[in-house]
């Protein structure tokens, strides 16, 4: 998932995505968890450190309580 209170939306991640699953939400990324292949390309390069992969972001499980 992507930290929205750490993305300072520079777009980095957006450029470096392999199969382009990030894109910009309300301004901020968002990493469309059905096509990201979990290369992380975008964690390594984030200068703020705004991205965890291994962390789901609860606002893709509808199925979920837990809302963000
Ligand atoms: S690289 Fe990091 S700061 Fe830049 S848009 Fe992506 S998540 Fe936001
Ligand atoms: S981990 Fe790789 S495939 Fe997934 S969003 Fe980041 S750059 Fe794209």
């Amino acid at each position: 998932m992507v930290d929205r209170t750490k993305c300072i939306s520079c777009g980095g991640c957006i450029a470096i995505c392999p199969v382009g699953a990030i894109k910009f939400v309300d301004g901020k990324a968002h990493i469309d968890p059905k096509i990201c292949v979990k290369c992380g390309s975008c964690q390594n390069f984030c200068p703020m450190g705004a991205i965890d992969i291994s962390v789901p972001d609860p606002a893709d499980k509808p199925d979920k309580k837990t809302k963000k």
